[in-house]
């Protein structure tokens, strides 16, 4: 496998700097059935033929819950995707994994993986964090009330993961010393005090190999997810059952909404992971201290110094914009909505548009801004 990735070695120039990119060339793994930020059953079910597939359970209104397994290493890795269900840009990076293992058995020697695409096929088609019950399954792995909980639970009892990968979208506005997150890493604690013990760092030692090996090219855009400990989280179980597990959050990038550009990222992350898994080669513990930690300093669009009704009464400040997501018609729309107002001085806008000729508007929470937007030619 290191042979063929030595082969694989091509020159890339990015910011001004000559490096080696040592990842598959993307377009040629890309799974171009999937796109865009509304992803279901009804969306990955076309391609599951290709894989070695069964149905592990059916949710509350009878849709099926599908789990892809592949190679027969002895090293044994479980992936979930979409408990949350609407996010779905890892989803997408596994399918793009999936078609590249396809195509590189030779790269499964020594693992065996259990792929469980869309854990929330119910919240997925409605496009909401939870399940029909409107119960968070990530906030579950105690009571394991739901079946989808029970179905994850089950996979991993029976499968019995070496490591388990805990994948999830974040929204944009996390951030990271002014940059974007667009990804987020966690090796989730097992206890109140947050120590490490050999399989927490085990799992941050693959936050740390990801980290390292996505330097060259988004290096400033990594954050640290919150580590606070909570034995109803997934990973948090799971990490204390002693199973290494890492969280990876996709996050935004830059004029990125349909996080296409992430999904590339997250794909990487999947190779870099899976091949120290596969290699036991694993970044140092250090590194991972080094990530920094995740802040919540992003609007969708910052208007600085603006002016504004609140309450009736004017005013002079930073108003803070950010879209909500909505399912219209089998697609997302992005629909901005007014956020936050006052001195925004520390925070950062993914769009930070010129509003000299701006004149007064009223500042309402939840009220739509598309018409500041429209006036400003967003
Ligand atoms: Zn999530």
């Amino acid at each position: 496998m290191l042979v063929y990735f030595c082969n694989l070695y091509s020159v890339y120039i990015c910011k001004r700097e000559l490096y080696m990119n040592p990842f598959p060339p993307y377009s040629s793994v890309v799974e171009s059935k999937l796109a865009g930020r509304y992803i279901t059953n009804a969306h990955i079910e076309p391609l599951l033929s290709d894989f070695n597939h069964s149905i592990i359970g059916h949710t509350i209104t009878n849709l099926p819950i599908y789990r892809i397994r592949i190679g027969t290493g002895s090293t044994k890795v479980l992936m979930w995707s979409q408990m949350h269900g609407n996010e779905s840009t890892t989803t997408k990076s596994l399918f793009d994994l999936l078609r590249f293992l396809n195509t590189n058995p030779d790269w499964l020697e020594n693992l065996q993986l259990s792929i469980i695409p869309i854990l929330n096929p119910d919240g997925a088609k409605a496009y909401m964090r939870v399940n029909a019950n409107q119960v968070d399954l990530n906030r579950d792995a105690i009571d394991l009330s739901q079946v989808e909980s029970r179905v994850l639970r089950d996979e991993f009892d029976q499968f019995s993961p070496d490591y388990a990968f805990n994948l999830h979208d974040q929204r944009t506005i996390f951030g990271i010393n002014g940059n974007p997150a667009t990804l987020s890493l966690l090796a989730p604690a097992f206890d109140q005090n947050r120590s490490y013990n050999p399989c927490r760092t085990q799992a941050a030692r693959l936050a740390s190999t990801i980290f390292k090996g996505l330097q060259p090219l988004i290096g400033s855009q990594i954050g640290r997810f919150d580590d606070s400990f909570n034995p109803n989280c997934v990973g948090d179980a799971f990490q204390s059952a002693g199973v290494p597990t890492l969280l990876i959050e996709a996050g935004h990038y830059p004029d990125d909404y349909n996080r296409e550009k992430t999904r590339e990222y997250v794909f990487y992350a999947y190779i870099l992971s899976l091949q120290a898994i596969a290699t036991s080669s694993f970044s140092d513990l250090s590194f991972y201290h080094l990530i920094p930690e995740n802040q919540k300093i992003f609007f969708d669009f910052l208007l600085r110094n603006v002016s504004f009704t609140e309450n009736g009464s004017q005013q002079r400040g930073d108003v803070g914009l950010q879209y909500q997501e909505v399912l219209q018609n089998d697609s997302i729309a992005f629909q901005a909505v007014f956020a936050a107002a006052g001195d925004l001085s520390h925070c950062h806008g993914h769009i930070e548009p010129n509003c000299e000729k701006l004149n007064s508007f009223e500042f309402k929470i939840e009220e739509s801004a598309q018409n500041v937007l429209n006036t400003l030619n967003l």
